[in-house]
C-alpha cells in the first residue's frame, strides 16, 4: 500500500472522488432497498446511474423469462413512455451483445458500432451517440442490461464502468426482490380465491343439504321404529350415516356463523368440570370403537369460567375427536384440567401420529389437514380446529397445539379465562 504523504496532489483528488462514489453508492443502495415497488425501484436505479456517470440518460432492459427477449422496461427523459416494451433484437443490438457476450461494454461512437440498434433512435428521434452498458445478474442468471447513454463530459471511462457494474449487482437483487414479493402477493390472493370459493361452496352446500338431511333422518327414525330383523339393521345404519352427514353440516354452519360472528354467544357460569365431562361422554363411544385407554382426570377444585356452554363443549369435543381420530387403536387419550393464574386450561393428551413442528398453527387455518388430500386415511373437512379457535376467540380464550413431532403424540390446551369466583 502507497504511502498516503507521497501521493501527488492528483491522487488524492482521484482517491477523494473514488470515495465519494462509494459513499454515493451506499446510499443508493440504501434507498434501493427501501422499496419493494419495482417502477420507483426503476427510476431510482436509473437515476443513480446518470448522476454516478455524468451522462444524459439511462435504461434498463429486461429479459423476457418465457420469449428470452430482450426488453425495455424504464427510461428516462421524453422518449421514455415510448420505449417501454419495446422489443430490442439479441443479435442486432449493443444490449443483445452485452447479453450474448455476459460483458459490460463502453462504445465511443455508436455509429461505429455494426450492432447499434438505429432503427430504434430513427423511430424515437433520439440520438444516442455514446453508450455504456453492463449486464444484470442474480448469481448466474442475467436478468438484463442496465445501460447509461450520451456521456455530458468527454468520454465514458474505466471507473463509469465500476460504479456501474456495482449498481447493476445490487440493482439485480433488488429487482429480484420486487419480483418475489409480486409472486408472493399473487399467490396468497390466489389463495385467498380459492379459500373464498371454498367458504362460499360450503356456505352454499350446507344451507342446501339442511332441509333433505332432515327428512331422511326422520324417516329413518320411523323406519327403524316400525322394522325388525334385517330391514332394522339397514335402518339402523341409514340413521347412523345421516346423524354422521348432520355433523359434518353442523360444523359448515358453525364455520359460517362463527367467522361471521354473527353466532350469538350464550354467556354463564360454567363448571370446567361439568363442560369437560359432558364432552367427554360425548366421544366415549368413538373412543371405544377404537379400544383407546380414555381417561378424564378429574381436579380436585372446580374451576368456574364464563362460557356459551354448549359453543365450549363443541370446541371440546373437536379437540376430542380428533385425538381419537389421529391414534392408532390402541392408543391413550387423557383429559384433564389445570390452574393457571387467571386461567382454567383443559388439556387433551393423545400418544398417536403427532404434528409436524411446522404444522402447529396452521393445522387451526381452515381446511388445512397435515395428511395429503389425496392420499389421507382419515375422514373431515378440516375445519374442526378453526371451529374451536374461533369458539375460543369469542371467549376471549386461546388454543394451542404441541407435539414433540411424527410419531410422538400431540397436546391441545383451550386456555378460557376463569370466572371472578374461580380466581384466588
Ligand atoms: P379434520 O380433523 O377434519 O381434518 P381439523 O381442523 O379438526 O380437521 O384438524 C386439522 C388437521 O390437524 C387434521 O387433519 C390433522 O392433520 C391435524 N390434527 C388435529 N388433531 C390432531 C391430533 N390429535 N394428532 C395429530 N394430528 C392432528
Amino acid at each position: 500500500m502507497p504511502d498516503p504523504r507521497n501521493l501527488t496532489s492528483d491522487e488524492v483528488r482521484a482517491l477523494q472522488h473514488q470515495v465519494g462514489v462509494l459513499n454515493r453508492l451506499v446510499e443508493i443502495s440504501q434507498a434501493m432497498n427501501s422499496t419493494l415497488q419495482l417502477n420507483p425501484l426503476l427510476d431510482t436505479i436509473m437515476e443513480a446511474a446518470t448522476e454516478l456517470t455524468g451522462s444524459e440518460g439511462a435504461s434498463i432492459l429486461l429479459v423476457d423469462n418465457n420469449t428470452g427477449d430482450l426488453h425495455f422496461t424504464a427510461a428516462t427523459g421524453e422518449v421514455s413512455s415510448e420505449l417501454l416494451g419495446k422489443v430490442v433484437p439479441l443479435d442486432q443490438s449493443i444490449a443483445g451483445a452485452i447479453i450474448s457476450e455476459n460483458r459490460a461494454m463502453i462504445v465511443d461512437d455508436v455509429h461505429n458500432e455494426p450492432r447499434h440498434y438505429v432503427s430504434l433512435d430513427e423511430a424515437m428521434a433520439f440520438q444516442t451517440r455514446s453508450l455504456l452498458g453492463v449486464p444484470m445478474r442474480i448469481h448466474d442468471r442475467l436478468i438484463g442490461v442496465l445501460e447509461v447513454v450520451n456521456k455530458l463530459e468527454g468520454e465514458f471511462q474505466p471507473e463509469d464502468m465500476r460504479s456501474i457494474t456495482i449498481l447493476a449487482a445490487q440493482a439485480a437483487i433488488a429487482i429480484h426482490n420486487t419480483w418475489l414479493v409480486r409472486s408472493f402477493e399473487e399467490t396468497s390472493a390466489e389463495l385467498d380465491k380459492l379459500n373464498k370459493l371454498k367458504s362460499d361452496f360450503i356456505a352454499i352446500a350446507s344451507h342446501e343439504l339442511r332441509t333433505p338431511l332432515g327428512i331422511i333422518l326422520g324417516y329413518a327414525a320411523l323406519l327403524q321404529e316400525s322394522s325388525t330383523g334385517i330391514t332394522l339393521d339397514y335402518a339402523t345404519s341409514l340413521f347412523k350415516s345421516a346423524l354422521k352427514m348432520r355433523t359434518l353440516v353442523e360444523g359448515m354452519t358453525n364455520l359460517r356463523y362463527l367467522q361471521l360472528e354473527e353466532s350469538e354467544m350464550q354467556l354463564e357460569h360454567v363448571s370446567l368440570d361439568d363442560m369437560m365431562r359432558s364432552a367427554y361422554e360425548e366421544v366415549l363411544d368413538l373412543a371405544n370403537a377404537k379400544n383407546h385407554l380414555y381417561v378424564y382426570e378429574e381436579m380436585e377444585e372446580d374451576l368456574c369460567v364464563v362460557a356459551d356452554r354448549s359453543k365450549a363443549i363443541m370446541a371440546l369435543i373437536n379437540v376430542l375427536n380428533n385425538a381419537v381420530k389421529f391414534t392408532p387403536s390402541g392408543g391413550a387419550i387423557i383429559l384433564s384440567a389445570e390452574r393457571h393464574h387467571n386461567e382454567g386450561w383443559v388439556v387433551v393428551r393423545d400418544n398417536g401420529y403427532g404434528i409436524p413442528g411446522e404444522a402447529l398453527e396452521r393445522i387451526f387455518d381452515q381446511f388445512y389437514q397435515v395428511e395429503d388430500p389425496l392420499t389421507r386415511r382419515h375422514g373431515g373437512l378440516g375445519i374442526g380446529l378453526t371451529i374451536t379457535r374461533a369458539v375460543m376467540g369469542r371467549h376471549s380464550g386461546r388454543v394451542w397445539a404441541e407435539s414433540p413431532g411424527p410419531g410422538e403424540g400431540s397436546r391441545f390446551t383451550l386456555a378460557f379465562p376463569l370466572a371472578e369466583k374461580s380466581t384466588p
